[in-house]
This record gives structure tokens, sequence and C-alpha cells, in this order.
């Protein structure tokens, strides 16, 4: 797919959102430790990326063991990290709508480094091939022969995908295995994507379970059937994060929250925002990612959250 070729400011508002999430990413990580909680680090990290002058692009995910992707704190429910807790720190960072991805995994065991070490390989083998024009299949057969490499499985649906501005996701998935179905598709100049290897010790597939606290407008607004608390809500949501993702933390300030978790549930259920269920390993293995995301050049490719990392 040709893209259109991306201008200097664009490309400036990257690079620095890239920077944002790096320097975030490490912070976070520093934050992770047994006896903290989910909403600690989350909310400090979402913190440090507004202190930089960015904003979250989507809530804070801190997914522990066999949970792959998607949690992050509730207003009410929370997660307490352990001396054994294998957790994915993923975040996003948005600078006026032109995103950075990135996420790491810690081990608070010590005895998982194996696994961790598996994701990570796969990650900067396919930052090594990286360069103008390279096949989505090439991604995926590099990803799994690393991760088989080390004894473990990809988890084959969860997927990097492309970006672009105000969207997390642009419609392409890049597979973690060799994918026979994107055989012809090509990163093109102009592309921006998230490439994210997941690595697991179980089945090698994600199934969804648990309660959601992630929501993204859908971009359908009904004409009617939405009252005076919906609308105002719906208003917010729009006003503040436009189709990006949200979690209600954010929005404990329009009304309280049993209000406020009703009437978003309430929007779900009338087709104007959807949830991002909660991801978790089907044989409730442990899961390790990690993730950065890139910029295709006309001559380059630029991994904007990893410094010293060039395509
Ligand atoms: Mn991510
Ligand atoms: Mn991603």
């Amino acid at each position: 797919m040709p893209q259109p070729p991306i201008d200097d400011e664009a490309l400036e508002k990257l690079v620095r959102a890239g920077d944002i999430a790096r320097r975030t990413l490490e912070y976070g990580r520093s934050l992770i430790k047994p006896g903290a909680t989910a909403r600690e680090v989350c909310e400090e990290v979402e913190d440090y990326i507004r202190g930089q002058g960015g904003s979250p692009a989507f809530p804070c995910n801190l997914s522990v063991d066999h949970v792959a992707a998607h949690y992050t704190p509730g207003i009410s429910d929370d997660v307490k990290l352990t001396p054994t807790s294998v957790v994915k720190l993923d975040i996003g960072v948005s600078v006026d709508g032109y995103i950075a991805d990135t996420a790491l995994t810690v081990d608070l065991s010590g005895r998982h480094q194996d696994l961790l070490d598996a994701s990570r390989e796969a990650l900067e083998a396919v930052i090594e091939r990286l360069r103008p024009g390279i096949s989505l299949y090439e991604i995926g057969k590099t990803v799994e022969s690393r991760i088989r490499r080390r004894g473990f499985k990809v988890v084959r649906n969860l997927t990097g995908h492309t970006i672009a501005r105000h969207m997390i996701h642009a419609g392409l998935s890049i597979p973690n295995y060799p994918d026979r179905t994107v055989f012809y598709k090509r990163l093109q100049p102009g592309t921006q994507a998230a490439i994210e290897p997941f690595a697991t010790n179980g089945r090698g597939m994600v199934v969804e379970g648990g309660v959601t606290n992630i929501y993204a407008y859908t971009g359908r607004r009904p004409r009617r059937g939405l009252n005076e608390e919906e609308k105002r809500l719906l208003d917010t949501i729009i006003d503040r994060f436009l189709t990006l993702p949200f979690t209600p933390r954010w929005l404990v300030d329009v009304m309280e929250p049993s209000r406020l978790e009703q009437t978003v549930k309430s929007l779900v259920a009338k087709g104007v925002l959807h949830d991002y269920p909660i991801l978790v390993e089907a044989g409730k293995g442990l899961v390790s990612q990690h993730e950065h995301t890139i910029v295709v050049l006309k001559d380059r490719v630029l991994v904007t959250t990893c410094k010293g990392c060039q395509g």
C-alpha cells in the first residue's frame, strides 16, 4: 500500500513521542517491585508522560503472569505485584496525535529470564532486518524462529499493527508467525507500525477473560437514545480522547465512580463505545512481550522508541 510521505513536522512529533515513551518505559520499569499495585505504577507512568508534554495514547497496561494484554487498573479493582510476578508494562504516548507504542517485561522472580529473552531477541532480530518494503511474512517468520529457538511458543493471535495519526491500530496486523495470508504485504515508506512479539510457555493463544477497564469511542454517535448523562459523558470522551482508548480512571472528575461505570457500560450496550477485553493465555502459560514503534522512511527505518536502534 503506498502511503503519503511523512513530512518534517509529523516526523519531529513521532520522534518526540518515541523519546517520551522510551524514557517513560524505563521509569516505569523502576517502579515494578513486589508489593506495588498496578494503580501506583500506572498512575505514576501516566503522570510522567503528561509531565514531559505528551499524553497517554492508551491507558498504561500492566498485565501480570498469564494475562497477556489489556489489563489496566479500574477505579475499584486493582492488582498487587508479588515476588513471583512476570509483568508486562505496555505504554502509549501521543504528541498531537502522533503515537509511540512500546513495552517491556520484568520478571520479579528471576526464574524466567529465558522467557523474557525470547521475546526481546525476537524483537531485536526483526529490527536488524528492517528495511523499507520488508514483508510482513519475513517479520513473522523471524519472530517465530527466534522464540522457538528458546523453546517457547509465540502467542499466535496477538500481533503488531500499523499506526496512524490518532489511531493506535490503522488496519494492518503484523503477525508473530510466518502467516501466508500476508505473504505479499510489505511495510512501504510512509508506514508507522508497532512490532510486538509475545512468547509463552503455554498454548500459544490468548482468549478473552475478565472484566475490562479499557474502552474507546467507536466514532458512531447515535442521533437519539442517549440520556443527558450519557451525552455529557460522551462529549467529554470525544473532547479528551477522540477514538483513542481510555479508562474510567481518567473520568472520575466528570461523575462519581459508580455512576460513571454504569454510564460507560450503557454506552457500550448502545454501540457508542467498544471495550477491550483482558486477554489471557489459553493454557495459563506465562507470557512475555517486548515492543517498539517504527517509522518506515524512503531510505531507512527509524525505531522511534529505541535510542541507537536502526533498521
Ligand atoms: Mn503496546
Ligand atoms: Mn502495540
